[in-house]
């Protein structure tokens, strides 16, 4: 699904340069390669402030924390998203409240949000832009407004998405982000970082990173954790963020090449509008989970790299001990069964997509089945 010897094959010697020049300094925890990393990132998304944690979950938990959500309070988000919010919200102590998606967009639904917020109401919302679209943030975030909630993005899927000249990160209050090897600016090990333009968050996020310090020693804030990124990561990743922007385009040339040319009639491609969907993942749909398991099969024999973003919906997941068994939330369960991924990623050669859209046309299991999009 991916091929980050290939990516970084350019990058080698510049790399190279950068853990050297790591080593050199002595410094490997919270110094000028992390706070450079942070500028150049806020900058990028176009926000006054950044702050580099340890990965995109803990970036989830301590925006969350930032804006102020803690124990019991209640946190809606989509179900669909693999899971990852929930884990944050969890840890926090914090009460998942699960809203339905657009069936189109598979982003969180305005008018589902809505309703949970006359419900049983909600104190927070984290918006997931899933497989690098911008999810409805307009909608989104009058809908919070309305009822007095703060919005938190995750953007792991979608760094640089853009609608309106307003980047994925500069929507919400906080946003996190994170930088695993394989999203669309991924370090060489695991890293994240908190976006806001609110002084108040980023300083909150800050003690919250570090053992709830304000200065060495002092014990300002809590509950906090350990949670920093480390110097040789932000080198690293100050040398990647100049080609984000190429690699993005490559991402959405590949999208584009598969719409162009994946012709199977019982498979629904997703609509990937350039700048507001960064292709983090090509997600397909098949009619329903018997021709998505048969089509699964299908590019498995044909040694088709593929995978399920995600099979088990968050409200599902035996963590939860069925305290949501009596919900149901029937468009995210109906995708959670219907979608595959194929490969889609900046390594890839119009030649690899071609090999995946013969093996997708070539798949007859669905033939008894109906496109219903
Ligand atoms: C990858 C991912 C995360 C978690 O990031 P980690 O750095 O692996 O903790 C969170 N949300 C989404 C949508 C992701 O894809």
């Amino acid at each position: 699904m991916n091929d980050l010897v290939t990516l970084h094959a350019p990058l080698a010697g510049a790399l190279t340069a950068a853990v050297r020049r790591v080593l050199d300094s002595g410094w490997f925890i919270l110094g000028r390669e992390v706070a450079a990393f942070e500028e150049a990132f806020a900058a990028y998304c176009g926000v006054p402030h950044a702050v580099g944690v340890g990965n995109g979950t803990d970036a989830i938990e301590l925006a969350l924390a930032g804006v102020g959500a803690g124990r019991g309070s209640r946190v809606a988000l989509a179900a669909n998203a693999g899971g990852y919010g929930t884990t944050a919200v969890l840890a926090l102590g914090a009460e998942p409240v699960y809203v339905d998606v657009d069936e189109a967009t598979a982003t969180m639904d305005p008018a589902c949000l809505d309703r949970a917020g006359r419900d049983g109401g909600f104190d927070a919302v984290l918006v997931t832009h899933l497989y690098g679209r911008l999810a409805d943030m307009a909608a989104l975030r009058a809908v919070a407004d309305r009822h007095g909630a703060a919005v938190v993005e995750d953007c792991a899927q979608a760094h640089g998405a853009t609608r309106a000249g307003r980047r994925a990160g500069a929507w919400g209050d906080a946003a996190a982000f994170s930088f695993y090897p394989t999203k669309n600016l991924g370090a060489l090990g695991d890293a994240g970082a908190v976006v806001t333009a609110d002084a108040g968050v980023a300083g909150r996020v800050r003690r919250l990173r570090q053992y709830g310090w304000d200065r060495k020693y002092h014990q300002a804030d809590g509950p906090a954790r350990n949670s920093r990124m480390d110097e040789l990561q932000a080198a690293v990743l100050g040398v990647k963020l100049p080609h984000l922007d190429d690699w993005n385009a490559r991402r959405a040339r590949v999208a584009a090449r598969y719409a162009a040319t994946v012709r199977h009639p019982a498979l629904t491609l997703p609509h990937v509008a350039a700048g507001e969907h960064v292709a983090h993942l090509y997600v397909l749909r098949a009619a329903d989970r018997a021709a998505r398991d048969a089509l699964a099969a299908h590019l498995r024999a044909a040694g088709v790299p593929h995978d399920v973003h995600y099979p088990v919906p968050d409200h599902r997941q035996p963590v939860h001990g069925g305290r949501f068994d009596a919900l149901t939330l029937p468009v995210t369960e109906r995708l959670c069964a219907q979608v595959l991924s194929v490969p889609c990623h900046p390594a890839l050669g119009d030649d690899d997509v071609d090999r995946v859209t013969a093996a997708l046309d070539a798949f007859r299991g669905a033939e008894v089945t109906t496109c219903t999009a």
